[in-house]
């Protein structure tokens, strides 16, 4: 029952903060009721010769918005004359309280590359262009031996900034740099919200907390020798 629970408890599943309150927060005291949480039941017996699948899929929902995000996600083998029923609640909640409530499955950034080509020391080169060879990526467009190499137009979406066309240039025509104040996010969403909310309720909550960490300054008395 345990390791149920815990794989019912990892499905994502679609969220509504528009019409749904956190328990803690809601009219109800956090008893529990239809608006702060979602009753999803699951009622399967495998009358069949064979050993059958249970997924996300077989749970029904009383809300028909809130369901998993997907309907393949496995929770248990049932054999033959086997069965399963059980009725689950989902609620809202904060990942900092358990990893299940994530909305991001996965973020990272990185720097914006700034990249400059010298045409000058170009000019004189031999080796048309034995830089852009070394670049994994393929972000240069080399024309014709005489022609100067150009970066493609979205270079900065997969230049990782790895260099190789600094160190293979031989006469020192490129510079590879970034930007101090331009960032590349990605974000992998579950799938629970869409990437808009998830943007909009991210700052939200982060100027939230500028605006509480500006009224706890003004209550402190703040002593400069
Ligand atoms: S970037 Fe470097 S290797 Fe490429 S043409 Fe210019 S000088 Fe030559
Ligand atoms: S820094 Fe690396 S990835 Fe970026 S353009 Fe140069 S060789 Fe390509
Ligand atoms: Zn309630």
């Amino acid at each position: 029952d345990e390791i149920l629970a815990h794989r019912l408890a990892m499905i994502p599943i679609v969220t509504d903060l528009k019409h749904y309150n956190f328990q803690q927060e809601c009219s109800c005291g956090g008893a529990g009721c239809s608006l702060c949480s979602v009753t999803l039941t699951c009622d399967i017996k495998n009358d069949t010769d064979e050993t059958i699948l249970v997924t996300s899929g077989d749970l029904i929902s009383n809300d028909p918005i809130i369901v998993p995000v997907s309907p393949n996600i496995p929770i248990v083998k049932l054999e033959h004359d086997s069965s399963l029923t059980f009725e689950a609640f989902t609620v809202l909640g904060r990942a900092k309280d358990h990893a299940k409530f994530q909305s991001v499955a996965n973020i990272g950034y990185r720097f914006y590359p700034k990249i400059e080509i010298d045409e000058r020391k170009c000019e004189k080169c031999t080796q048309k262009c034995i830089a852009s060879d070394y670049c994994s990526k393929k972000l240069f467009e080399v024309g014709t031996e005489k022609s100067n190499p150009k970066l493609i137009p979205d270079f900065w979406k997969n230049c990782d900034l790895c260099e190789a066309c600094f160190h293979e240039c031989p006469e020192g025509a490129i510079k590879v740099e970034w930007d101090d104040n331009k960032f590349i996010f990605s974000i992998e969403s579950d799938g629970v919200l869409p990437f808009g909310t998830l943007l909009k309720k991210s700052w939200e909550i982060f100027k939230e907390k500028i605006d509480d960490f500006k009224e706890q300054l003004k209550n402190l008395e703040i002593e400069i020798e």
